[in-house]
């Protein structure tokens, strides 16, 4: 048996950290680095390069050096925020079958959840070199307003880089145990976590050795890159006021711009000003190469990017309110991602608060360190010194009603795990399929949420209208991932379902692929959950579901359960049951056929 890590998995970086001798400590690298960039690409050879090698030539290959890509993990192609991205993105995107989102790198396409695992790959490699054993086991950390997608998609990352993942942990949540883990607390905090892509905001009480997280929000579209891109959309005007070239179609140019962006933020968080120097960005009518040469000061970064820092607190104030805390009654606030050692973050949340952040962790390292602790704990290696984590929902989940509205089964902010069950009656004669759309988001419109998948209910046996009900039991276990079991209600038969991910047959058919899917080598037998699986959808033409009212509310064969008096231990009440990963489908098979 191979050791167990915990691994940040970054939007900008990564690490891993591992627990030795009672002590957690993050995993450093031939150097002395402690992290690796989240970034993957595909150089003129056609060699695959992660990490600082992929990064290292981003500049002169942006087209086929994918950054950033957790951004676009478990979303459909056709949402907004995937249109936003398409504007400022280097690298090109390209719609699959089930309208997820693939990349194009030279001539391949790649899923992201090939791209994450090439990432969680070279952290396992390099921590298996840095530790000298294999590494086989990992807890991987996700923003805490990830929905369901997103986390499946993570969780089959790691699965097909051939880790066990013992848990999907929310990253607030894990910088709460590298925090509080071992010093007999009992406060309430609050997590304010700003990477390199996401914000996330959680109120956690800790009593000992049990974190009960309270409410959690954020915003999976706000992190450190969203101020790089205002100093270089700043950098991008200025240019072009100034010598009247447009930049902003020359990828190479942007890409420099954003490194060189980054760079300047960056030091603006020790100094008050400084200089974006890039030499021959561009050429003059006469040939002769032009340079980038300003000067920005924190003032200046200050008022560029015052509004995204102002976008935080009023989540903060509305996390607050949900958890039923006043300002008050938050003990410590722990600043947790890169982005929130720039010191305007620091001063707005001194303000708010009415006094200044806890220093008690290492803003990088804490939620690496975190995921270490719970794998540790997860993998039946720690010895009475288990930890009992109870997380919430981080938006609710729901059901499409007739009217376009969304009949929500899970609230937001509810103790997990949990599950519920519906009716679903058949609404013609010898009707053979019902559908069932599912959706996440805090909107009360189904179209403005995320939709998880579209369920289809088949061989229902034939009969009357009406006279055929069908038990759906919805379980969401305690990582936020959602699984569903169908039961003809009369015969007591299981009903066989299929889920297509994102959008129905009846919606805009994606195009094929240019070209088949790459498999990254080596290969691993990869499997999705059996809700997960996609096929196509056979029988009548779908209807949507008849939702009768008796059994709205909670069912009697399976009452949900409230938080137990007795608390759990996380160890022993381990992540989703590996058994419920199913076959591998016919969909995900084509996604790797070929090369
Ligand atoms: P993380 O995802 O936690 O690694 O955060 C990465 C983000 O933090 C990137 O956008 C970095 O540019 C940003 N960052 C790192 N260090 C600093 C700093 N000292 N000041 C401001 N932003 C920083």
């Amino acid at each position: 048996m191979g050791k167990e890590i915990g691994i940040d998995l970054g939007t900008t970086n990564s690490c891993a950290a591992i627990v030795e001798g009672g002590k957690p400590r993050v995993i450093t690298y031939k150097g002395g680095q402690s992290t690796i960039p989240s970034v993957f690409a595909i150089d003129e050879k056609g060699d695959r390069l992660v990490g600082h090698d992929a990064k290292k030539q981003a500049q002169l290959n942006p087209t086929n050096t994918v950054a950033a890509a957790k951004r676009l993990i478990g979303r459909n192609y056709h949402s907004k925020t995937i249109e936003k991205v398409k504007q400022v993105f280097t690298y090109e995107l390209v719609e699959g079958e089930s309208s997820e989102v693939l990349i194009k790198v030279r001539d391949q396409i790649f899923t992201l959840e090939q791209i994450s695992s090439a990432i969680l790959r070279k952290i396992r490699e390099v921590a298996e070199e840095a530790l000298g054993a294999d590494v086989d086991q990992a807890v991987i950390t996700v923003p805490a307003y990830f929905n369901d997608r997103q986390r499946q998609a993570v969780r089959a990352a790691g699965k097909l880089a051939g880790l066990k993942v013992l848990r999907v942990l929310n990253e607030p949540t894990a910088a709460a145990l590298a925090y509080g883990l071992g010093k007999n607390l009992n406060q309430r905090i609050a997590v304010y976590d700003l990477g390199g892509g996401t914000f996330d905001i959680s109120v956690i009480d800790i009593k000992e050795r049990i974190f009960e997280v309270i409410a959690t929000g954020g915003d999976t579209f706000l992190g450190g890159v969203d101020f790089d891109d205002r100093v270089m959309q700043w950098v991008l005007e200025s240019f072009q006021k100034q010598h009247s070239i447009d930049l902003s179609y020359d990828r190479v140019a942007v890409q420099r711009i954003r490194d060189a962006a980054e760079t300047a933020k960056i030091e603006l968080s020790s100094v008050m000003r400084t200089r974006l120097h890039i030499p021959f960005i561009s050429k003059r009518e006469d040939g002769t190469g032009l340079d980038i040469d300003m000067e920005l000061s924190r003032e200046k970064l200050e008022e560029l990017v015052g509004d995204l820092v102002e976008r935080t607190i009023q989540t903060v104030e509305r996390i607050y309110r949900e958890a039923g805390a006043a300002r008050g009654q938050i003990d410590e606030v722990l600043l947790v991602g890169g982005q929130s050692r720039m010191p305007m973050v620091q001063r707005r949340i001194t303000e708010f608060m009415g006094k200044p952040p806890s220093k008690g962790v290492h803003p990088d390292e804490a939620v690496g360190i975190g995921a270490s602790i719970m794998a540790h704990s997860l993998a039946g290696v720690a010895n009475n010194d288990d930890v009992t984590l109870l997380d919430v929902l981080p938006m609710p989940i729901g059901i499409n009603k007739t009217d376009g509205s969304m009949h929500v089964l899970f609230q937001k902010n509810q103790p997990l795990p949990d599950y519920k069950s519906r009716t679903l009656t058949t609404s013609k004669d010898n009707q053979r399929s019902i559908m069932l759309r599912i959706y996440q988001g805090e909107s009360a419109l189904c179209s403005e949420n995320e939709i998880l998948g579209t369920f289809v209910f088949n061989n229902i046996r034939p009969a009357p209208k009406g006279k055929v009900q069908i038990e759906v039991t919805f379980h969401i276990d305690s990582e936020g991932i959602l699984n569903l079991t169908a039961r003809d209600k009369q015969t007591g038969q299981t009903v066989e379902s299929t889920l297509k991910l994102g959008k129905a047959k009846d919606d805009k058919p994606a195009p094929e692929p240019e070209k088949p899917v790459a498999p990254l080598p080596p290969p691993v037998a990869f499997t999705m959950p059996q809700s997960s699986m996609a096929a196509a959808i056979g029988g009548d033409a779908p209807v949507r579901p008849d939702l009768t009212e008796p059994t709205m509310g909670t069912p009697d064969a399976a009452p949900a359960p409230a938080r137990p008096a007795s608390l759990p231990k996380l160890a022993s009440a381990a992540s989703s049951d590996d058994s419920l990963w199913g076959k591998v489908t016919t969909w995900f098979r084509g996604l790797f056929a070929g090369g």
